[in-house]
């Protein structure tokens, strides 16, 4: 019991933390050029109200005495991470967030966990500041908009995994609602698990950029074993789902997912595309690298279509594709 109501008072400081950082992003002048920053983003008032978003002022100390007027103690505000010790002066405190755009985390049933917090400037580093792992907050099993996907996703049977905080404003502004953030590029066994109990599909719509395409294929392993369908959600080079907005509006945005690919073959496009084709040995390097990806695919046409494919870009007959191809999975580790 004493347990219980340790962890609710840490939840409700931590909401009274939301609250105030986005009213503080509303209501601030101090906050107005986040208001125009988030704006010039293309993301709507409606949409950042409903992820609770919000403002840390530049002050040191404001969240810090706001909370103890509340009634919270500095053991507390450190617990959740929203302040921590000074090394200068020893035995005092101040806010940990500041200056930064305030991404409330929160866990499947809505409650606050921790924050997301991005510069507002490129000399301002590091440009995305979290809680640190704590009594309330661990990062590995966290998914960013978990409580607000949850049912469309279970609805739709279909979950949307992005990489950052915007992507998924981006996502649900669009009209994709069952949308998540995996807060980084590494997918754990943990929001494995989350994911595979809310959806049986899961479209993966990380940065096209090598990080996010090296992490699909990482996502994948992870997957692999769990009652979960992968797709590919396929953006231009260089882009992630807020830059897609902000550049092509929300239509672009629900096409992306409406288009997602079966994982494996946008894992061929991805040998296929970075392999080097010049010569007979880049070949063979390619066949070894797709044998065993074929292997794991079921017999389908989908699998044909591949195999048509490869054919085509190595320049060989589809009997003999198909056979090294075979030939690679047998002898592959
Ligand atoms: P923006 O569009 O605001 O520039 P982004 O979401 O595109 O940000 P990425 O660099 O693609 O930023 O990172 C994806 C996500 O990874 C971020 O939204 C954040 O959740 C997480 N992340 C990135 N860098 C850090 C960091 N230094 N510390 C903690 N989390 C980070
Ligand atoms: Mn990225
Ligand atoms: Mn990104
Ligand atoms: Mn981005």
């Amino acid at each position: 019991k004493a347990r219980r109501e340790r962890r609710d008072r840490l939840h409700a400081l931590l909401d009274r933390a939301a609250g105030y950082y986005a009213r503080y992003l509303w209501e601030s002048a101090e906050a107005a050029a986040a208001r125009d920053y988030l704006a010039r983003r293309g993301l709507e008032v409606e949409t950042l109200r409903t992820y609770r978003v919000g403002y840390a002022p530049s002050a040191w100390d404001k969240m810090l005495l706001g909370s103890r007027q509340a009634g919270f103690s500095e053991e507390e505000l450190l617990a959740t991470g929203l302040a921590q010790r000074s090394r200068q002066r020893p035995g005092s405190y101040y806010d940990r967030f500041r200056e930064r755009i305030m991404f409330p985390l929160a866990n499947a049933r809505g409650k606050v966990v921790g924050f997301g917090a991005r510069a507002m400037r490129d000399n301002q580093p590091p440009k995305y500041l979290n809680t640190s792992e704590g009594e309330v907050f661990h990062k590995g099993s966290q998914l960013f908009g978990i409580d607000i996907a949850r049912r469309p996703a279970a609805r739709a049977g279909t979950i949307v995994l992005a990489e950052g905080y915007t992507d998924v404003l981006a996502l649900h502004q669009a009209g994709v609602q069952n949308a998540v953030g995996v807060m980084g590029t590494s997918l754990t066994d943990e929001q494995a698990r989350e994911l595979e109990r809310t959806a049986r599909t899961l479209v993966l719509a990380l940065d096209a950029d090598g990080a996010g395409q090296e992490a699909m294929v990482r996502a994948s392993r992870i997957a692999a074993g769990r009652r979960l369908e992968l797709r590919v959600a396929r953006l231009a080079d260089g882009m992630d789902p807020a830059d897609l907005i902000q550049q092509q509006g929300a239509g672009a945005v629900r096409e992306l997912v409406a288009r997602s690919v079966p994982f494996v073959s946008f894992h061929v496009d991805k040998i296929l595309g970075s392999a080097d084709l010049g010569d007979a040995e880049g070949k063979d390097r390619a066949i070894a690298e797709l044998g065993p990806v074929l292997a794991a695919t079921p017999p389908s046409v989908l699998r044909e279509e591949l195999v048509g494919r490869i054919a085509d870009r190595l320049g060989l007959g589809r009997p003999l594709a198909a056979q090294l191809l075979e030939r690679a999975a047998a002898e592959a580790p």
